[in-house]
């Protein structure tokens, strides 16, 4: 076996797990990749890809059977790998801590499997603290201090590009303690350090080559589990902090997207993350505000600030959904063109998306709503399953049919391009309630709609007057 390939299992099979098997097969690792969810073991065996991301299939197909296996022996995965990565979900619990039974179930299993040396790596997002109840969990099983290390190496991957972000990324963290872990960790991420993988036959191109690889960045583990709650909670104060802005503009009559390139210029502000609309979701941010303010208090922290980055958040949904009722006057028996269910564009992921909780507000004031996703509709059918006021359609032009307005929910970038002469002879009235800020609102007024869009000047069709939005 060549020296520099290490034998990695990477246990959760999600979507940072899953990528993470994929590129760690691709830049040259052996890799086992563990799940307890025996039907996605099965699906992945027989060349299935549960989760939507670009590359994802082309790199599983490159590499399965040879140096990528499914499994849901975690015992017999963990005895053969040098390497065990913990990918695990880490949901929020009740009091907004971060829910860690799935990372200690794992860490007592891998621990009844160690008979040599063994780097266990935190991969999933988890608070300043964790690695040293790993090794308790360990130690506790009766494994001795020299027989494992336990690292971080939080992951930065977006949804939607998480397979370039992985193998072309900012930067690569890694916590340890021990200079045996960061050696370890230094090999794995050595093809991506170096600047070798990018030269390789068959690539995944992006950011990153030869004479710019990937910056990795040497942390203690507690600072590398803090970077990534802060990186996250950071992200989020952002979007938070312009969709603020974003109302004192519809307050003042100013546009928001003006702020923000204006902002976004300053090198020390940067553009992005400073998109207003109707906040943000998924399976990340809202829970690691939420715990990274946990753990603070816990330490005696004060952290009101990202209580209120969670407060804007959930107004901003609300003021959108006043928005629409402003538009609508009344709900009951309308019908509504839902475009977007995915928590942001590129993704099927449903997890905490504003999309989905925009369209239960809708379904509870009795609308109809014809919703149309380009990949999240089968996710969201298991949430609200299709009936009399719940329809799933194939395109937005069918979603706009006879409706009394279109959402836009979601930034899918095939919105974008929508052909709005079709799209306004399909709706029975012109309302537009953009909720990501998709469209120019002056090319809107010239096209005949009615519409409305976050912390810029709405736009209204000469036969409509809008109620103010702030009539309850
Ligand atoms: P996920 O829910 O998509 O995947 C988790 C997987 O772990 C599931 O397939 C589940 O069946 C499996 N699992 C649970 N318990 C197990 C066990 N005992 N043994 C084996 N498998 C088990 O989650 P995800 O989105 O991949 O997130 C995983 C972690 O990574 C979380 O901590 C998350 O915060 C973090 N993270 C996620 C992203 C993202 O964009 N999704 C980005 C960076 C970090």
């Amino acid at each position: 076996m060549d020296s520099s390939r290490l034998s990695i299992a990477v246990v959760g099979s999600g979507y940072v797990g899953l990528v993470a098997a994929a590129c760690f097969a691709e830049i040259g690792h052996q890799v086992s990749c563990v799940d307890n969810d025996e039907q996605k073991v099965a699906t992945l065996r027989a060349g299935g890809v549960p989760i939507h991301e670009e590359y994802l299939a082309d790199l599983l197909n490159r590499h399965r059977g040879q140096s990528i296996e499914f499994t849901s022996n975690l015992g017999q995965a963990a005895r053969e790998a040098q390497l065990i990565f913990i990918a695990v979900g880490t949901p929020q619990g009740e009091t907004g801590s971060a829910d860690l039974s799935y990372v200690d179930a794992v860490a007592s299993e891998i621990a009844r499997s160690i008979d040599d040396y063994k780097l266990i790596v935190e991969k999933s997002t988890v608070p300043v603290y964790t690695n040293e109840w790993i090794r308790r969990v360990v130690g506790r099983n009766g494994v001795v201090e020299e027989l494992f290390d336990v690292a971080s190496n939080p992951e930065f991957l977006r949804e939607g590009t998480a397979v370039v972000d992985f193998l072309h990324p900012d930067r690569i963290v890694v916590g340890a303690d021990s200079e045996k872990a960061m050696a370890l960790l230094r090999r794995v991420y050595e093809p991506l350090t170096s600047g070798e993988y990018y030269e390789s036959a068959g690539a995944i191109p992006g950011m990153r080559n030869r004479n710019s690889p990937a910056p990795m960045l040497e942390a203690s583990t507690k600072a590398a589990e803090l970077i990534k709650h802060a990186s996250n909670a950071f992200l989020a104060m952002k979007i938070s902090f312009i969709n603020v802005v974003a109302n004192v503009c519809e307050a003042v009559g100013a546009d928001v997207e003006q702020v923000a390139q204006g902002m976004g210029q300053d090198s020390r502000i940067g553009p992005r993350f400073l998109n207003a609309g109707i906040g943000y979701g998924g399976s990340c941010f809202p829970k690691d505000v939420a715990a990274f303010r946990y753990v603070a208090e816990r330490m005696g922290v004060d952290f009101g600030l990202l209580g209120e980055v969670e407060k804007i958040n959930a107004e901003q949904r609300i003021r959108f959904f006043q928005k629409v009722r402003s538009a609508l006057w009344t709900f009951r028996g309308k019908r509504i063109a839902a475009l977007g269910l995915a928590f942001k564009g590129g993704t099927d992921d449903i997890r905490e998306s504003p999309a989905l909780e925009i369209i239960r507000q809708l379904l509870h004031e009795g609308c109809k709503v014809a919703a149309y996703d380009p990949a999240a509709m089968e996710r969201a059918a298991a949430i609200f399953p299709e009936g009399e006021n719940m329809q799933y359609v194939r395109d937005p032009y069918e979603a706009a049919q006879g409706a009394d307005a279109l959402l836009i929910l979601t930034d899918w970038e095939e919105f974008q391009r929508l052909d709005m002469t079709r799209l306004r002879s399909a709706l029975r009235y012109p309302i537009i309630v953009d909720g990501r800020n998709l469209f120019d609102p002056a090319r809107m007024t010239e096209l005949g709609f009615t519409y409305m869009s976050v912390g810029r000047p709405g736009v209204v069709h000469p036969r409509e007057t809008l109620a103010n939005p702030n009539i309850p």
